[in-house]
C-alpha cells in the first residue's frame, strides 16, 4: 500500500486530527475546540454541529458509511455501536446525515456491559459522550468517535472517564508544586505513557484445532517441547519473513490510525514479539493501545496467523507483559522526572521523586491490584516477570543520591560533597539506564518510571489512573505543606529527607527473582499479594477508597463496582477454563488415549499369539491405561468441585483460586504425561513444538 517515502502521507491519514480540523473548520470553531481541549471548557451545540458536519464530510470522502461511538467499557476491550449516516428524505432518496447532537452524545443500549450494580435495570441505558481530547478516526468504513461511557446517574461505566479525571487532578497538583519553584508559565502537566506490547503469533491452522486457545486464549494442556527458549536465539533475532510481512502490515495499519508504532523486535520466547509506540499523553496512549491490540489480531488473520495477547499462552515458555512507561511533563516541554542541570531543577526533580516513592509505598497494595487478573497470575512471581511484591528500582546513581540525603553523608561520586538540595547539582544520572534491572516491577529509567507488572491483554487505563491519582495525592500533601512555608529551601530539604527516610523500604535495587528478596520484603513490611484472589480486596481497602473519592476520580460506588466486576471476572475466567478442560479431557483426550491403548493391546495380543516379543506394546499399554484412569479421576474431581462453587461472588473467587486452579493443574500434569507417551497420530491436537516452531 505504501513505501517508506510515503510515510508522512500515510501517517494519520485515517484520523480527524488537529491539522485536519484546522483545515476544515471555521477559525472560530477550531478555537472553541482548542480551548475545550486545553482548558476543559465545554462545546456549544453550534460548534458541535459544525465539527460533526466537517467530520462527516471528511469521513465520507474517505469512504466511510457509518459512524460509531467508540468506548471502553469495564470489560477491558472496546465497544462500538454502528449507525449509518443514511437519512431518508422521501421519494426513496437518502442523504448522508450526522449532527452535533449525534457527535457529542449517544445512547447505546448498554445493559449487557458490566456495571457492577451501578446501573439499575430501570435505567438500563448508559450514555456516551465525545471526548474531544481524543481524535476521531476511520476503521473499516466507520467513523469512530472516542467517547466516555456513563450511567444516567452520572457514574462512570468505562475506563476512560476516570483516566481523564486522574489526568486533570495530577495536573492541578503538579502545577501547584511548579509554582513553588517559580514556574509561572506552565499551564498544564500531562501524564505521558508509552506502553510496550508483547504478543505471540501462531499459525491459524494450529489455533483452529485447539479448543483451549479458542475458548480461553491459552493452552490448558501441552508438555514441554524438546526445545523451548534455552538457546536464547529468538530475542532480537532476525525476524522471519512471514512475521516481517505481518509486522509491516501492522505498522502501516497503525500509522494510518495515527499510532506511533516505533520499535518491533522478537521477544524471549519462540513466536513472541513486541511492539512499542512512541509515548503520548496517557489518554491517547490508552486509546492507541486498545487500537493496537485490535489491529494486531485483525492483521494476523490476513496472514493466516493468530495473534495471542494472553499473558501465558504456553506453560514453560515466557509469557507476555506490557511495560507501562510513565512520566509527567509540562505543556512547556519539561519532563518532571528528568534530572536537570541546575540545583533548582534538581531540587524539583527530587521532590517529584519523593512524591513517587512515598505514593508507591503507601499504595503498593492498590498498584498490585491494578494488575491482578487470572492471566497475570501465571506470570507475576514466576521468575519471568516481576514478583508480586511492588518495589522501586532507582539504579546505583540515583540510589546513591537518595542514600546520601537520608544519611546526610557524602555521595559516592568524585565530588565527595554532602548534597544540599537546592544548592548542589546532582551527579550525572545517565538517561536510559544501562544497568537495567528487568526483575523490578517499577524501574526508574532515566526520565520515566517503567511499571512492568502489567499483563499483555489488559487495558493500561487502571494502572495509569492509579499512578496519576497517587501522584496527585502526594503532590497535594507537599504543596499544602510547602505553600505555607516561611523558609522554602530549608523546609524543602527537610521534607525530602523525611520522605526518603520514611519510605526507603520500597526501594530495592537487587534481583527481584531471588528468594532472599521475598524474605527481605517481608521483613520490610511490604505486601506480597501473590494471586488475584489475594490482591483484589485492596480495591476496597478504606484508605484506597478514600484516596480516589477525595480526588474525585471514583465515587465510593464506582470503586465498589470495579472491585465486584474484577471478582466476578476471576471466577468466570476460571470457570470457562475448567469447563473447556473437562470438555477436552472427555471428548478428545480420553477417547484418544483409550483408542491408543486398545491399539497397543491388540498388537500385543496378536504378537503374543504368534509367539513374538511384545514388551513395548504391553508396557506402554499398561502405562497409558494407568494414566488414562488417573486422568479420568482428576476430571471427575474437577467436575464435582465445579459443581460446588459457592454462590457468593467473593467466596466463589477464593474457592476457585484454592480448589479449582489446583484441580486443573493436577489434571494437566497427568494429561501432559500422556501426551509424551502417546503416538503422534493419536494425540488429538497440535502440540507445543508444532505451534511454537511453525516456520
Ligand atoms: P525498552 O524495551 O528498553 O524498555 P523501548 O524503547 O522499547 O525500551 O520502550 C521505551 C518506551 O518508553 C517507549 O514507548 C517510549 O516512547 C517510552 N517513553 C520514552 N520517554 C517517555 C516519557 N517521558 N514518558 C513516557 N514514556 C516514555
Ligand atoms: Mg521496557
Amino acid at each position: 500500500m505504501s513505501t517508506p517515502a510515503k510515510l508522512p502521507e500515510l501517517f494519520g491519514s485515517l484520523v480527524f486530527n488537529e491539522e485536519t480540523m484546522k483545515e476544515r473548520l471555521s477559525s472560530a470553531s477550531y478555537k472553541t475546540w482548542k480551548k475545550c481541549v486545553t482548558e476543559g471548557t465545554s462545546l456549544d451545540i453550534s460548534t458541535a454541529n459544525e465539527i460533526a458536519e466537517a467530520m462527516k464530510q471528511w469521513a465520507v470522502e474517505k469512504g466511510a458509511t457509518h459512524y460509531t461511538h467508540w468506548f471502553q467499557p469495564m470489560t477491558g476491550v472496546t465497544a462500538e455501536k454502528h449507525d449509518s449516516f443514511i437519512s431518508p428524505v422521501g421519494g426513496g432518496k437518502i442523504i448522508m446525515e450526522f449532527s452535533g447532537k449525534e457527535l457529542v452524545r449517544g445512547e447505546p443500549d448498554a445493559s449487557s456491559f458490566p456495571s457492577g450494580g451501578l446501573r439499575a435495570t430501570f435505567e438500563a441505558r448508559g450514555y456516551t459522550a465525545w471526548d474531544p481530547t481524543s481524535f476521531a478516526f476511520i476503521k473499516e468504513g466507520s467513523l469512530c468517535i472516542p467517547t466516555i461511557f456513563c450511567s444516567y446517574s452520572g457514574h462512570a461505566l468505562d475506563k476512560k472517564t476516570p483516566l481523564l479525571r486522574s489526568m486533570d487532578e495530577v495536573s492541578r497538583q503538579a502545577i501547584r508544586i511548579l509554582r513553588l519553584f517559580g514556574d509561572t508559565e506552565a499551564k498544564r502537566v500531562t501524564a505521558s505513557v508509552g506502553p510496550e506490547q508483547e504478543y505471540f503469533l501462531i499459525d491459524k491452522a494450529d489455533y483452529a484445532k485447539r479448543k483451549d486457545l479458542r475458548m480461553t486464549g491459552r493452552t490448558l494442556f501441552g508438555a514441554k517441547p524438546p526445545r523451548g527458549q534455552e538457546l536464547e536465539d529468538h530475542y532480537f533475532g532476525a525476524i522471519r519473513p512471514r512475521v516481517a510481512a505481518y509486522m509491516k502490515d501492522l505498522d502501516e495499519a497503525l500509522w494510518a490510525l495515527g499510532v506511533l508504532s516505533k520499535t518491533k523486535h522478537n521477544e524471549v520466547a519462540p513466536c513472541q514479539h513486541e511492539m512499542a509506540p512512541i509515548f503520548s499523553d496517557a489518554n491517547t496512549a490508552c486509546d492507541h493501545n486498545q487500537l493496537a491490540m485490535e489491529m494486531m489480531k485483525k492483521v494476523a488473520e490476513k496472514h493466516g496467523l493468530v495473534c495471542l495477547l494472553h499473558e501465558k499462552p504456553f506453560a514453560g515458555v515466557n509469557g507476555s507483559g506490557k511495560h507501562d512507561n510513565w512520566s509527567l511533563s509540562t505543556d512547556t516541554g519539561k519532563n518532571l522526572f528528568k534530572p536537570g542541570s541546575t540545583p533548582s531543577q534538581n531540587a524539583q526533580f527530587l521532590l517529584f521523586l519523593a512524591a513517587f516513592i512515598k505514593g508507591v509505598d503507601e499504595y503498593q497494595d492498590f498498584l498490585r491490584a491494578t494488575v491482578a487478573f487470572p492471566g497475570n497470575d501465571h506470570r507475576l512471581g514466576a521468575q519471568e516477570a516481576p514478583p508480586a511484591i511492588i518495589s522501586i528500582f532507582l539504579g546505583d546513581d540515583l540510589n546513591g543520591v537518595v542514600e546520601s540525603i537520608i544519611k546526610g553523608t557524602e555521595y559516592k561520586d568524585a565530588g565527595k560533597r554532602t548534597l544540599e538540595i537546592g544548592v548542589d547539582v546532582l551527579p550525572a544520572i545517565p538517561q536510559d539506564n544501562t544497568d537495567r534491572n528487568r526483575t523490578s516491577p517499577m524501574a526508574f529509567t532515566g526520565n520515566k518510571f517503567e511499571f512492568r507488572a502489567l499483563g499483555s491483554s489488559q487495558s493500561i487505563s487502571g494502572p495509569n489512573i492509579a499512578l496519576n491519582t497517587i501522584m496527585a495525592e502526594e503532590l497535594k500533601q507537599f504543596a499544602d505543606e510547602l505553600e505555607t512555608s516561611k523558609d522554602f529551601q530549608a523546609d524543602l530539604q527537610k521534607l525530602i529527607k523525611r520522605v526518603f527516610t520514611d519510605h526507603q523500604r520500597i526501594i530495592f535495587n537487587g534481583n527481584g527473582y531471588d528468594d532472599a528478596w521475598i524474605a527481605e520484603a517481608e521483613k520490610r513490611g511490604l505486601c506480597n499479594l501473590k494471586s488475584t484472589a489475594d490482591a483484589l480486596p485492596a480495591y476496597i481497602a478504606p484508605k484506597n477508597v478514600e484516596l480516589f473519592v477525595k480526588h474525585g476520580i471514583y465515587t465510593k460506588e464506582e470503586v465498589q463496582a470495579r472491585y465486584e466486576i474484577h471478582v466476578e471476572n476471576y471466577t468466570s475466567v476460571i470457570s470457562i477454563e475448567a469447563h473447556t478442560m473437562i470438555d477436552m479431557i472427555r471428548h478428545d483426550i480420553l477417547p484418544a488415549v483409550s483408542a491408543y491403548a486398545d491399539q497397543l493391546c491388540q498388537r500385543a495380543y496378536h504378537k503374543d499369539s504368534m509367539g513374538a516379543a511384545h514388551k513395548y506394546e504391553k508396557a506402554t499399554a499398561a502405562e497409558v491405561a494407568q494414566l488414562t484412569d488417573e486422568l479420568m479421576d482428576a476430571c471427575v474431581k474437577l467436575e464435582s468441585d465445579m459443581a460446588a462453587v459457592p454462590a457468593d461472588a467473593k467466596e466463589a473467587m477464593q474457592y476457585s483460586h484454592a480448589t479449582i486452579v489446583p484441580d486443573m493443574a493436577a489434571a494437566r500434569t497427568v494429561a501432559d504425561k500422556l501426551e509424551t507417551i502417546t503416538a503422534s497420530e493419536y494425540w488429538p491436537f497440535p502440540v507445543y513444538s508444532d505451534m511454537l516452531f511453525y516456520v
